[in-house]
């Protein structure tokens, strides 16, 4: 039986698809082309590279696959030392791991709350007064939202090292008019199910240094020589997109524009209902930035708006609606304990803050309106009965 009390569950965001996926699949059946490779793969990496405008682009299998190929091509390795956001998904930092290398954690500032640019200058000159500079910096686009670029880029190139742009949130999203993963010496893009558009699960590794790209397609097909019989020199992967799952991403690239201009559009909808409630405040845009809102972050200041982020989950999940905590930043996570970070500022840590007192709420592209519309009125509705207790209390 049915139960009618329970209303269809909201979630965080979840796969939209365009309709013309199926084309795309099916030209993958009727050419056989069921591999690792094929039309679609080369397609969806061409539409991708003259999308971002970046020279050359390789599909893998995730977006975590991605960064650690990118790290690899920088020759990280044991005990190297990587710098990278602390306010970001574990994925960003696993791939420093996988190679044996150390990661240095990077506070946010309040702007963008992506990497503190203040905080990146003082972990440099730590770095280099001990004599040992990072391999890279791992800069994230949070929620869409582009980081510092000028400022990253700028103590970067002083220090000389590169950085890797985590664009995983934030493709089809633009900083100074130039699109967000076209910044570092690589950028990565991830079309896990969640993202603004996916592939069910994949990644791309975008640069302009073409030989790079070259070079990570060869890494991503096990490092096969040039040569008649199978011979390795080298660590290789099995990291190539399926060409049937690119078929999936050419489809939906398609369609990207809509997809960002509805989460913007749900963005500023929240933003209309919810920000005369006090102690609410949504995850600002910085000037010269379009973020494509992938998911809608605010903060709940617990005293002013009398509840607390965990109070505001638990209260939508009873009504079958999907929020979420930002990011647990990465230098609080215990397989990170230990490792270096440096903050924002001495009194201040950025990063944790945000995760005090951040949530994210419900913005896939394909929500409708009757459906934020029923987010927007729990969340009022929680927040009154709350401040009702209290007046009873
Ligand atoms: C999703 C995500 C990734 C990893 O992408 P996968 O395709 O899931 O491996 C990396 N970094 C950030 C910031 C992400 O949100």
């Amino acid at each position: 039986m049915i139960d009618t009390t329970v209303q269809k569950r909201i979630y965080l965001s979840s796969p939209h698809m365009s309709g013309n996926e199926q084309k795309y699949i099916k030209e993958a059946f009727e050419t056989n082309w069921i591999a690792p490779l094929g039309p679609n793969v080369d397609a969806f990496e061409r539409d991708i590279a003259a999308y971002t405008g970046v020279n050359e682009a390789a599909a893998v299998s995730s977006g975590t696959a991605a960064i650690h190929l990118a790290l690899s091509l920088l020759g990280i390795e044991k005990g190297d030392t990587v710098f990278c956001s602390t306010l970001t998904f574990i994925a960003s930092a696993n791939p420093i791991l996988y190679l044996g290398a150390e990661p240095v954690f990077i506070d946010s500032e309040p702007e963008t709350w992506n990497m503190s640019p203040q905080a990146l200058e003082k972990a440099f000159r730590d770095a280099a007064s001990k004599g040992k500079l990072p391999k890279a910096v791992i800069v994230v686009n949070l929620y869409g939202q582009s980081a510092k670029v000028d400022e990253l880029t700028a103590l970067c190139d002083q220090y000389e090292v590169p950085m890797i742009e985590d664009a995983a949130e934030s493709l089809g999203s633009s900083y100074k008019g130039k699109p967000s993963g076209s910044f570092g010496r690589f950028g990565i893009f991830s079309f896990n199910g969640n993202k603004i558009i996916t592939t069910s699960g994949g990644g791309m590794l975008v640069s302009n240094d073409t030989e790079a790209i070259y070079r990570a397609r060869f890494l991503a097909t096990q490092a096969r020589d040039p040569a008649p019989h199978y011979q390795h020199s080298k660590i290789g992967y099995n990291y190539r997109m399926s060409n049937i799952l690119a078929g999936i991403g050419r489809a939906q690239l398609e369609v990207l524009e809509e997809r960002v201009e509805a989460r913007r559009a749900i963005f500023k909808r929240y933003q209309q209902e919810l920000s005369s409630i006090p102690g609410i405040q949504f995850m600002p845009e910085l000037n010269h930035t379009y973020s494509n809102r992938w998911l809608t972050a605010m903060t709940i200041d617990e005293k002013e708006a009398g509840i607390t982020v965990s109070e505001l989950i638990e209260g939508l999940a009873a009504e079958n609606i999907e929020a979420r905590p930002v990011w647990k930043p990465l230098h609080m996570q215990p397989l990170f304990e230990g490792a270096k970070y440096f903050k924002h500022s001495e009194k201040k840590s950025v990063s944790d803050q945000l995760f005090a007192n951040g949530i994210c709420l419900p913005s896939g592209s394909n929500m409708e309106e009757l459906d934020q519309t029923r987010v927007i009125n729990c969340i009022k509705t929680i927040i009154n009965v709350k401040e009702v207790e209290r007046q009873i209390v």
